[in-house]
């Protein structure tokens, strides 16, 4: 084998100007993306490892990042060392940080204890900005409502396809939201939503109706700032939730 490589050219300056852009085609001054870690998969027993530029939001350590949406700090239960566990009744837990157009990334799993179907199985929530949710159900082999099953914007759109493993085994979701932006009281952009669950794609940059509601309809009437807490609903199931990470996007487009 030759010790050295061909050295080959690491763009050009000679092209056309890409239509809409400063850069010309192949630009050899255009900037290299950022260099991260990738994320690995979890398996049913394996945590996942967020990408190395990710803020985690819980890891199995301690649920100090969290506190009750009313300020109380946080009632939810450590359990098996990497996931905690709604405490029925506790009340939904909030994210002490805050943020706005995100990547985000969740896992979860219902309990195996059955005792009611519908909308009463593995109920839980993942709500970005505190008030725009994506339902968490137990949505295997439980008939409910379209837009309240598993990975539904709750009350809006149904997931393209339930995607939904047995209760006991973690599910993951990974989303891609954007803030909606209001312009002197009025909305500009509404908010939008791209969901992945389980890998599978059922929501593909959904355009929301505004924030969630329940046997009501959703509107931008009352305008919100571009960044909220990530909130986790406490619907009085035992649902569990382990490896929650998330990545700002300041912007969606490279330069
Ligand atoms: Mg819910």
């Amino acid at each position: 084998m030759s010790d050295e490589i061909r050295v080959l050219p690491k763009g050009y300056s000679d092209t056309p100007v890409i239509p809409g852009q400063v850069w010309r085609v192949h630009d050899v001054d255009r900037p290299m993306p950022p260099v991260i870690a990738p994320a690995s998969d979890a398996t049913q027993a394996l945590v996942g490892e967020p990408p190395s530029d990710a803020l985690v939001l819980f890891d199995g350590t301690s649920t100090d990042g969290w506190i009750h949406r009313n300020g109380d700090s946080c009632g939810w239960t450590l359990v098996d060392g990497d996931a905690m566990e709604v405490t029925p009744r506790t009340g939904d837990i909030r994210s002490k940080d805050e943020f706005g157009t995100c990547q985000l990334h969740v896992e979860w799993k219902a309990p195996t204890e059955i005792y009611a179907d519908s909308q009463g199985r593995g109920n839980s929530g993942v709500f970005l900005l505190g008030l725009y949710e994506i339902q968490v159900l137990d949505g295997y082999e439980n008939p409910t409502y379209a837009d309240g099953v598993t990975a539904a914007i709750y009350g809006q759109y149904p997931p393209l396809v339930n995607v939904c493993v047995p209760p006991g085994v973690w599910h993951t979701y990974d989303v891609v939201f954007e803030s909606p932006e209001y312009h002197h009281g009025k909305l500009a952009k509404p908010a939008a939503m791209t969901v992945f669950h389980n890998g599978v794609l059922v929501h593909h940059r959904q355009e929301m109706q505004g924030p969630t509601q329940h046997r009501a309809l959703a509107s931008y009437a009352d305008p919100h700032g571009p960044k909220g807490p990530l909130v986790l609903q406490d619907h009085g199931d035992r649902v569990q939730f382990r490896n929650i990470w998330i990545r700002e996007l300041e912007k969606l487009q490279a330069d």
